[in-house]
């Protein structure tokens, strides 16, 4: 009788397996943005692995480079920069229009092609949607502090290098309609209108996309732009989304 209940409870275990490895397989191959062996792919919907496969391009400028391109993105690649052991970049790029109808004031902003790639990806998945829904409209502009950077975190004379440093990370302070609506972190992020809706549905967007990303309910240095980057922290590392 024992053997037999035995028997009976590894045959339930053995059929609840193969059914999850049955269900896995059909969500793995209806959205293989999903998994995370599959290969990034920008013109696929954002999945649970785009962010980390995203930082993961940090390290493979040709192949992000390869990415935009195939997505319809067009960009100029910027001359390798070097100021020094800590700052300087090898493989950023300028955003020059193409698939992408947002235009970055001021003019001239140089990431990493991995931020890059997250911006556009932003654009396309998180701001425009939003904006449509919560206005009616589209974004024309994203205003920005910029890029490249060679300094600490928080300009410290001490402590950890910032991804800005590498031009590894991008702080946006607003957004411009296309009527000329203009939002902006500093001005709209607290209330409960449209506007602070807005801004809080593109920060948390963000967070899928990027390895962090730090707004102004994290601390008061952000109380006026959304900083994003894509420092990696590996496979399994820790993202920040504050
Ligand atoms: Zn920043």
């Amino acid at each position: 009788m024992k053997r037999l209940r035995r028997t009976v409870v590894t045959l339930i275990v053995l059929a609840a397996l193969a059914l999850g490895a049955l269900l896995l397989y059909g969500h793995a191959r209806r959205h293989p943005e999903d998994m995370p062996w599959t290969a990034l792919d920008l013109t696929q919907p954002v999945g649970a692995f785009t962010g980390r496969k995203l930082a993961g391009l940090v390290d493979d400028a040709p192949r992000c480079r390869a990415l935009l391109r195939r997505a319809g993105v067009t960009f100029t690649a910027l001359p390798a920069r070097r100021d020094g052991p800590q700052c300087g970049y090898d493989s950023a790029v300028r955003l020059t229009g193409g698939a992408q109808d947002i235009a970055y004031r001021p003019a001239g902003l140089g990431t990493e092609c991995a931020v890059a790639a997250g911006q556009v990806l932003w654009e396309w998945h998180v701001v425009q949607p939003a904006a449509r829904r919560h206005f009616g409209r589209g974004v024309a502009r994203v205003e920005h502090f910029g890029s490249y950077n060679c300094r600490r975190m928080y300009g410290r004379d001490e402590g950890n290098w910032s991804e800005h440093a590498r031009a590894n990370a991008v702080d946006i302070a607003a957004f411009v309609l296309d009527d000329g609506t203009r939002i902006r972190i500093v001005d709209d992020w607290e209330g409960g209108g449209p506007r602070a809706r807005f801004l809080r549905e593109v920060r948390d967007g963000a967070c899928d996309l990027f390895a962090t990303v730090l707004s102004p309910d994290y601390n008061a240095a952000h109380r006026d732009h959304l900083h994003l980057d894509q420092a990696d922290r590996g496979t399994l590392g820790w993202r920040a989304c504050r």
